[in-house]
């Protein structure tokens, strides 16, 4: 089975609305595949039906931006959660009002050396999904000020540029033990990915270990080998699920769909600990 677990909609920051993903999933070759927006799960209902009718097997998930108590920036990936859970959903839903000001005040910032306005930004944004910056990089796209997302984020949108801004985001550890007791599975995302920036002390790995973290994504493109060889150890150590997923954005970014995948006995791990959703199985 080909199963790839990190995927993102319109509904956060990817380019194809949920059912497009189901689509794109299908003619990749998956078997399988969980939808992970940013900070929620708005998507679940029409890629699950999409998934229906491609007789894929479809693993609700989201992605959740966090920060770690060093203040660095860490993604955990919630799998199998309910998502009606009030605990979980505040957080969340703080960190999308957050984000939505937060990505204001960049533009406002942006609008003093380039040709982009809040106004222009929006048109990228679907009703409702969560705003990142690849929503601002759509913008600058398209007024010609850079070539695709990857180049907007290189020379305008790092976390090192003037123009950027941090939002409010929940503590890993808290992130962690929320997803625990919305009945979902937490996995860490990237966890090794230093070309986006710091990675987290292994003192940080202990403390999102003890308070419930249950599996590291240990194949991602953003995870260099060495860092990959130190995570199927930090695993083994702590019994850690171990899964591999592409983080495909559409044509938002290059990761290709199945690029790196999940064993079958990991997604039936997953399917087994999660007791806030249920995998649906074509
Ligand atoms: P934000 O959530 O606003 O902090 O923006 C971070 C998001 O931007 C990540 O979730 C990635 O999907 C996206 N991103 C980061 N680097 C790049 C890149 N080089 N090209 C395209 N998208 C990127
Ligand atoms: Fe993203
Ligand atoms: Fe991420
Ligand atoms: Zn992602």
């Amino acid at each position: 089975m080909k199963i790839d677990l990190h995927t993102h909609s319109n509904v956060s920051d990817g380019t194809e609305p949920p059912a497009g993903v189901a689509a794109a999933a299908a003619a990749a070759g998956l078997d399988a595949f969980a939808l992970t927006d940013h900070d929620s799960t708005a998507g679940w209902t029409e890629a699950a039906s999409a998934a229906a009718d491609l007789g894929l097997t479809f693993v609700p998930g989201m992605e959740i931006s966090c920060r770690s108590a060093e203040g660095i920036s860490v993604h955990v990936l919630s799998y199998l959660h309910d998502p009606d859970d009030a605990g979980l959903l505040e957080e969340v839903e703080r960190s999308r009002d957050a984000r939505m000001t937060r990505a204001e005040r960049m533009v406002d910032r942006l609008a003093e050396d380039f040709p982009i306005s809040w106004q222009r930004v929006a048109e990228h944004v679907s009703p409702g999904a969560t705003v990142g910056r690849p929503h601002i990089a759509d913008a600058l796209v398209a007024a010609g000020v850079v070539e695709d997302r990857s180049e907007a984020f290189k020379q305008i949108l790092t976390a090192h540029s003037p123009y950027f801004i941090s939002h409010y985001a929940p503590e890993a550890t808290a992130a962690v033990a929320l997803v625990r007791a919305a009945g979902g599975v937490p996995v860490f995302a990237h966890p090794v990915a230093s070309s986006r920036g710091r990675v987290v002390s292994e003192h940080t790995f202990t403390e999102m270990i003890d308070a419930g973290l249950l599996g590291l994504e240990v194949d991602h493109r953003d995870n260099p080998e060495e860092g990959r060889a130190w995570l199927r150890r930090l695993a083994a150590r702590h019994d850690l699920l171990m899964t591999g997923s592409s983080d495909y954005h559409g044509a938002g970014k290059l990761n290709r769909l199945g690029e790196c995948l999940t064993s079958e006995e990991t997604l039936d791990r997953i399917e087994e600990l999660g007791t806030g959703s249920r995998v649906i199985r074509p």
